[in-house]
C-alpha cells in the first residue's frame, strides 16, 4: 500500500510523492511555539502529531529534514515582556527553555533546526522579501506606516482554507486600524514601530517597526529548506489566515510552488472547546506531571486517536493509557524472559504466529495510528494467549521482540526501567527457592499460586526462578 496523506489544499487523500528525484529526500516545516508563556498540552498534540509523521517516514526509510521555528516576536511576545518588565529575548528564553524540557519529557524527536524569528539572518531575509512583494505589486506601504500584503493581487488567496474573499474577518493578529488598508483581509508584513513596542525594533526601508507573524514563517521555512517544501504542518487554526498568507508571501517572491502536502491536526479539546491560552482551560506538561503521570503516558494519550479528529482531554483518558502501557510492558517482560529461555522444554514448539506488516500499513493510511495501536494490542492478546497456554519459545519471542523494536522506533513508548517486583513476591519466591531445594513440591506450588494471586508469574529456569507480571488472556 503506498503512503498517503489528507492534504488540506485539495481537501483529499493523495499518495505521497516527495520532490527530491531520488524518492528518498523529505523537506518538513513546522509552526512552532509562540514563546509568550509555556506551551499548552494541546500545542503538544500538534507536536506529538508531527513527530508521529517524521518517525513513520523515517521508519519508510525517508531522510526527513524538518525544520521548526519558535515565534519570539510577535504582539503577545511584547506586551508579555512589557507586562513583566524584561527585554523580549529574556522573556522569551524562559518558555523557549520550558519548550525543549516538555518536547523532551514527550519524546518528541528534535526538528533539525530551530531558527528564531529573532535572528538577525531572517529579519533580513523577511525585509528582502517585503521588498520584492512591493516591487511586484503584490504588497503597499498603508498611512499607519506599516506594509500589508494585498490579497486583491493573488488570485490563489483563500485556496487552502476554501474561503471566499468576500467574507473574511479581521483576524486579531492585525495590530492596526483597518482603515488604513485597502481590503480588511490585507495583512501586516511590517507593522509599524509604536510606543507599546518599547525597544523592539528593526530598521527597514519603510522605517523602524518588525515583521509579521506570517512573513517570519515564509522567510525562514524557504531559507532553510529552499523555495519549496514537500510537507508543512500545524494545528487546523493554522489553516487560516497564518498558512493561507505564507502560500500567499512565499509563492509571490519566488513564483513557485511553495508546498505540495499540507497536513494538520484537529485541536485538543476539553469539555468540546480547543484547549487554549485565552480560554484558561488548559493544562501544560508539568501540570499533568504534578498529577502523578508520567510523559510516556501523556505521549501516548496525546498519540493514540488520528490527528484529524478531535480529542477530548480527560483524567479519565490519562489513567486508560497508564492501563494500555501497563499491557505492553507486561507484555515485553514476558517475552523477554522468554527469550532468555534457550533450554528450556516446551510442551509445543515454535507458537509463532506470522508478522504482517500492518502497522506500518496502518500509519501509511494518513497515520491511522489508532488501527496501528488496534493490531499492535491484538498481536498482544494473542501471544499471551499463546504463552498462556505454553506454546512459547525463545525464538518467537525475540521476533516479537525484533518487531516491537522496529515499531517502536515510532512509538517510543517503551518503559525506562524494567517493572520493579514488589517485596511480598519476592520474598514468596524466595521461600519457593528454598522448598524446592527440599524437594517439597506440595508446598512449591502452594506459593506458586499465592504469587500468581499476586499478580505475578514464576517460571523455572536454567538460570533459576524468573517472575514476569502475570497477564490473563483475552
Ligand atoms: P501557537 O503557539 O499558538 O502558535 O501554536 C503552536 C501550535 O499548536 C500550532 O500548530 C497550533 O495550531 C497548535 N495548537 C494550538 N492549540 C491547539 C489545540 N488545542 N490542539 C491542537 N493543536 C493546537
Ligand atoms: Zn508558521
Amino acid at each position: 500500500m503506498a503512503l498517503r496523506f489528507f492534504n488540506t489544499y485539495p481537501r483529499k487523500i493523495e499518495e505521497f510523492e516527495p520532490r527530491d528525484s531520488t524518492g528518498n529526500a523529505v523537506s518538513i516545516y513546522t509552526c512552532g511555539p509562540t514563546v509568550y508563556s509555556r506551551a499548552h498540552i494541546g500545542n503538544f498534540r500538534a507536536y506529538i502529531f508531527e513527530d508521529l509523521l517524521q518517525r513513520h517516514l523515517e521508519l519508510r526509510g525517508y531522510k526527513v529534514h524538518r525544520v521548526m521555528n519558535i515565534t519570539d516576536v510577535d504582539d503577545k511576545t511584547i506586551r508579555g515582556a512589557r507586562e513583566a518588565k524584561v527585554p523580549l529575548a529574556k522573556f522569551t528564553e524562559q518558555f523557549k527553555q520550558a519548550f525543549f524540557v516538555d518536547s523532551e519529557t514527550l519524546r518528541i524527536k528534535r526538528a533539525d533546526e530551530f531558527p528564531a524569528a529573532t535572528d538577525q539572518r531572517y529579519v533580513e531575509r523577511m525585509i528582502d522579501m517585503i521588498r520584492e512583494l512591493i516591487a511586484r505589486g503584490l504588497a503597499y506601504q498603508a498611512d499607519d506606516k506599516s506594509v500589508y500584503f494585498r490579497i486583491n493581487k493573488c488570485p490563489n488567496y483563500g485556496k487552502l482554507a476554501h474561503f471566499d474573499l468576500t467574507q473574511l474577518q479581521s483576524t486579531g493578529r492585525v495590530k492596526h486600524d483597518e482603515y488604513d488598508k485597502e481590503h480588511i483581509g490585507d495583512f501586516a508584513l511590517w507593522k509599524a514601530w509604536d510606543e507599546e513596542d518599547g525597544d523592539v525594533k528593526w530598521a527597514s526601508p519603510w522605517g523602524s517597526g518588525r515583521p509579521g507573524w506570517h512573513i517570519e514563517c515564509s522567510a525562514m521555512a524557504t531559507a532553510l529548506l529552499g523555495d519549496q517544501i514537500d510537507i508543512h504542518c500545524g494545528g487546523v487554526d493554522n489553516i487560516f489566515p497564518h498558512h493561507e498568507a505564507e502560500i500567499a508571501q512565499s509563492e509571490g517572491v519566488t513564483g513557485k510552488k511553495f508546498v505540495r502536502y499540507w497536513l494538520h491536526c484537529a485541536h485538543l479539546l476539553v469539555d468540546g472547546q480547543k484547549m487554549a491560552k485565552s480560554l484558561g482551560n488548559f493544562y501544560t506538561v508539568p501540570d499533568v506531571l504534578a498529577k502523578g503521570y508520567t510523559g510516556r503516558e501523556l505521549r501516548y494519550a496525546l498519540l493514540r486517536v488520528h490527528y484529524r479528529v478531535p480529542l477530548n482531554f480527560t483524567w479519565e483518558g490519562m489513567k486508560e493509557a497508564r492501563e494500555s502501557l501497563g499491557r505492553i510492558d507486561e507484555w515485553l517482560a514476558r517475552l523477554r524472559e522468554i527469550a532468555k529461555e534457550e533450554n528450556v522444554q516446551r510442551s509445543t514448539p515454535n507458537a509463532q504466529r506470522s508478522i504482517e506488516p500492518d502497522f506500518e500499513n496502518a500509519l501509511d493510511d494518513d497515520l491511522n495510528i489508532s488501527a496501528a495501536l488496534g493490531f499492535l494490542f491484538e498481536t498482544i492478546r494473542e501471544t499471551n494467549r499463546a504463552m498462556n497456554e505454553n506454546k512459547r519459545d525463545a525464538t518467537s519471542a525475540k521476533t516479537w521482540l525484533d518487531w516491537w523494536k522496529r515499531i517502536n522506533t515510532v512509538l517510543d513508548l517503551e518503559s525506562e526501567s524494567e517493572v520493579a517486583v514488589p517485596a511480598e513476591v519476592a520474598q514468596l519466591a524466595e521461600q519457593r527457592q528454598n522448598v524446592r531445594r527440599e524437594n517439597n513440591w506440595k508446598r512449591s506450588d502452594e506459593l506458586r499460586d499465592r504469587i500468581s494471586e499476586l499478580g505475578w508469574e514464576v517460571r523455572d529456569t536454567k538460570d533459576g526462578q524468573k517472575l514476569t507480571p502475570r497477564v490473563t488472556s483475552g
